[in-house]
């Protein structure tokens, strides 16, 4: 969960907004982004989710604001993150990650238990965009 700049400085991760078609911000977007260079990117982990939103969006989107960390797990950890203190370094991030991995693999033994294959569906589709990973083979 690191990523160095071309310019050869480690990047620090931001929430940034992210304007889609001059007509609609895309709130907390997590990015990469260099003190050095000022150089930034979208989280490659978040990028899936991201174009996801965008052609949900299509070419002619209405003026209006998005939340990305509504609809992506890593958004809203980092949101999370920042209420509490500012944003958290990469090794933080990482921790942060492992804990709702923990405690969202506990909610999906539990929607398990309960055969509610709605809810089992929502989680899995959350801890596939922290892990990259899915749980169902
Ligand atoms: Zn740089």
């Amino acid at each position: 969960m690191q990523k160095k700049c071309s310019c050869g400085v480690m990047m620090t991760i931001k929430l940034r907004t992210v304007i889609y078609s001059g007509k609609v911000e895309i709130d907390n977007v997590p990015i990469f982004s260099c003190i050095a260079c000022s150089r930034s990117e979208v989280i490659p982990e978040v990028k899936p989710d991201l174009t996801g939103l965008i052609a949900q969006l299509g070419a002619e989107p209405s003026k209006g604001t998005l939340l990305f960390n509504e609809c992506n797990e890593w958004a809203d950890l980092l949101v999370e993150a920042k209420l509490n203190k500012n944003l958290p370094n990469s090794q933080e991030v990482q921790v942060l990650i492992e804990q709702r991995i923990n405690m969202l693999l506990d909610i999906y033994i539990l929607a398990q238990g309960l055969n509610d294959e709605v809810w089992i569906a929502e989680i899995n589709k959350r801890l596939q965009q922290l892990s990259g990973k899915s749980l169902y083979t």
